[in-house]
């Protein structure tokens, strides 16, 4: 189904992904730039403009990420409602990305029943449907250590690829190559500078999930193939520490011939975002998840939970 794959369609289970959503950003005028530096209240940085010159870049800490609960009418996904409400993980994310990422104004981060397993960014909001959290916690849950936990690594690469559209939007920051390409290295590289691996690593095998259950993507989609995002996260994952993830090294996951490039990509990729994001950068990304005994114990889960991709 094409609303499934798109992550990103404007309205939950809505028309599907195309070209709209770019059509829809609106792009800051000079009077709102302007605006934006007379407001700057300190946490800007001096860049360089390549007309020439410098100018001072915006990055007046103006909003903050909100998580949303919208309620549901489906039975299945009540319980996933009750256990991402109860738990809080995620309002404990939103907390860590306001005291890394300033923003220019407030954004909602609304979980929601949309009937197509999806998440978006539509300039205002980002979604994240609760199929597609349940989903996850289907595929993937039984190897976390409780239903809290899985549902927080369900949702984590998405939220962070939907917020690396909203910062591209609301910052307009300059992208060369394809902004599906570069949230998903966004994603990966908050996720591992925060030491999340795990988290980024479940993203990859999300994709690779994906690629296995859903129709291929038209070549002419602005996503790249799953398996293509798949093999670039994973590659991300293993060029930020080699040593580390040298397990992930071989035919049944990441190809030696990939492998070798990984670290200089990886260097390559959060360098280039570590620079745009300079002048909203409030310190390094922390994200203060918890550890296994914080978590409630094991729940019982559905027998399809935990089969694994790979
Ligand atoms: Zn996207």
């Amino acid at each position: 189904m094409t609303t499934q794959r798109s992550h990103d369609s404007p309205e939950p289970g809505g028309t599907p992904l195309g070209f709209r959503q770019k059509l829809k950003r609106s792009f800051a005028t000079a009077a709102t730039l302007a605006a934006l530096t007379v407001s700057y209240i300190g946490l800007s940085a001096m860049s360089n403009n390549p007309g020439g010159g410098s100018v001072q870049a915006a990055g007046a800490d103006l909003g903050d990420a909100r998580i949303v609960y919208r309620p549901v009418r489906n039975e299945k996904l009540k319980p996933l409602r009750g256990i991402l409400m109860r738990s809080r993980l995620y309002e404990t994310v939103a907390t860590d990305i306001n005291q890394t990422i300033s923003l220019p104004r407030d954004i909602n981060i609304e979980f929601l029943e949309c009937g197509s397993e999806d998440a978006y960014y539509d300039g205002r909001s980002i979604g994240l449907c609760y199929e597609l959290i349940q989903r996850y916690v289907d595929r993937f849950g039984g190897e976390s250590a409780s239903l809290e936990e899985a549902a927080l690594h369900a949702g984590l690469f998405s939220l962070f690829h939907e917020m690396g559209h909203a910062l591209i939007d609301q910052w307009q920051l300059p992208v060369t190559g394809r902004e599906e390409d570069a949230v998903d290295e966004f994603a990966a590289i908050m996720l591992l500078e925060a030491n999340q691996g795990a988290a980024a690593l479940s993203g990859a095998r999300q994709f690779a999930a994906d690629a296995q259950d859903w129709d291929p993507l038209p070549f002419w989609d602005d996503h790249g193939l799953d398996m293509q995002r798949f093999y670039n996260v994973s590659c991300y994952v293993y060029g930020s520490d080699p040593r580390g993830w040298s397990n992930l090294v071989g035919d049944t996951w990441l190809p030696q011939e990939r492998a070798e490039n990984c670290p200089s990509d990886y260097g390559q990729k959060s360098y280039a975002w570590r620079k745009l994001l300079k002048p909203y950068m409030k310190r390094k990304m922390e994200l203060s998840l918890p550890t296994e005994s914080q978590l409630s114990g094991p729940l019982s889960r559905s027998p399809a939970a935990g089969r694994s991709q790979r």
